[in-house]
């Protein structure tokens, strides 16, 4: 999720500039054919939480979030990283029993829905996938703080199809700082080290989102595999603690890695960020409502959504900018002009963060590619970018695993 529970509030930034007010219904045949042919991964995404709910229905379409079968398909994903995460400040068994709920929640999703969705924790799985017409379902781990200390813990999560853990959400870990709390390890610790040299070894793709700059740089030097930010944007557009600087995405890029770009208004907008700050109590406020329409405090998924839904009223109302989703362009192309079109992919943040205007669930991400598209990006960058980078990082992951362990 965007940043962290307190909503990283963000809001957006006063659309207007880019005049690519694509409706969802005017993409044109080119991009449509491009788009459905191609392997377009999402490599963040919270609906995990609303998968709790027994009453909820993935298979069917909803008037609210962002994403279910039926937008998944309209959107043409080919295959999703369902985030398994609970707040930071939850640690210890508690924690692990949490992560081992939601991993169940998503396996059973797939055993409900065999016909829609397929659990895959390979490229070749999610390619598998795209060929039989279904969803591959995968998953991620939004914080180390739920393998409670343990590799054992990192282990079993692996077994169960886990295939990329957030070093840190937005607190820190016992063995790693995050970009949103006081540093207080200088980046990992040695058990922090251990950590991401067992998460080369099991094929668990290392995510920088969330953590701290120094962070990063020491995850970098021991990481044997390239590493991606599943959710992440630029911070020379946005300078959100949790974006990416152009050095960092040029290092990560050097390494093999993947920027996927995240869509929260506040990761995307300066001018958002900038009326956040200034007028805090908007915030206060928002965070009040949620608990008035949330009062069972444990409820993440319903906290989520109306966060997103009362941040739009606020912007309806004139009280915070509105963001359009040509900024995900724009951040997009600024990756791309520093790194290179095979180093930057989507991570979209969607039912954990809020949404920018005319970027409202799946439906949308064609227009993603209409975009890049209309920008003379080529029919191969654009491939790339939708999914060909995350399914090269997932493959590189998967060649170091198997040679380390060939070693011992
Ligand atoms: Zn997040």
């Amino acid at each position: 999720m965007a940043s962290n529970f307190r909503r990283g509030l963000v809001l957006a930034a006063g659309g207007g500039l880019l005049a690519m007010g694509l409706a969802a219904d005017s993409i044109s045949e080119k991009a449509k054919k491009l788009h459905f042919s191609s392997i377009v991964v999402d490599t963040h995404d919270d609906t995990t939480q609303r998968l709790l709910d027994p009453k909820f229905d993935l298979g069917v379409r909803h008037t609210d979030g962002s994403i279910d079968i039926p937008r998944m398909k309209k959107g043409g994903l080919t295959g999703i990283f369902f985030s398994i995460w609970i707040p930071s400040k939850i640690t210890g068994p508690e924690a692990v029993k949490r992560a081992k709920t939601q991993i169940a929640a998503v396996h059973e999703q797939a055993r409900k829905l065999p016909k829609e969705i397929v659990l895959a924790t390979t490229a070749g799985e999610v390619r598998a996938a795209k060929k039989q017409g279904k969803i591959a379902a995968l998953m991620g781990v939004e914080g180390g703080h739920m393998i409670g200390n343990d590799l054992a813990v990192l282990r079993e999560y692996a077994k169960s199809g886990v295939r990329y853990m957030t070093l840190t959400h937005s607190g820190n870990d016992e063995w790693a700082d995050s970009s949103t709390d006081k540093a207080v390890h200088n980046g990992l610790t040695d058990f922090g080290k251990d950590v991401v040299r067992e998460m080369n070894k099991l094929g668990v793709i290392v995510d920088i989102s969330h953590v701290s700059d120094k962070t990063f740089y020491d995850a970098l030097e021991v990481s044997k595999a390239p590493m991606f930010a599943s959710h992440s944007s630029c911070r020379a557009i946005c300078d959100a603690p949790r974006n990416m600087t152009d050095q960092m995405i040029k290092d990560l890029a050097a390494k093999g890695g993947v920027i996927q770009i995240n869509y929260h208004v506040g990761f995307l907008s300066q001018e958002f960020r900038d009326a956040e700050r200034k007028d805090p109590s908007i915030n206060e406020a928002i965070s009040k409502e949620i608990k008035t329409r949330c009062p069972d405090d444990n409820d993440e998924a319903c906290q989520l959504i109306q966060g997103d839904k009362i941040t739009r009223e606020y912007v309806e109302a004139g009280k915070l900018p509105k963001v359009e989703w040509t900024k995900i362009i724009e951040h997009i192309d600024h990756a791309v002009k520093l790194a290179g079109a095979d180093h930057v992919g989507l991570g979209s943040d969607f039912d954990g963060a809020n949404m920018p205007y005319g970027m409202e669930d799946a439906t949308m991400l064609p227009k993603i590619t209409e975009a890049l598209l209309q920008k003379g990006y080529s029919e191969s960058d654009v491939r790339k970018i939708l999914g060909e980078n995350t399914l090269r990082v997932m493959s590189e992951v998967e060649r170091v695993s198997k040679e380390l362990n060939a070693k011992k």
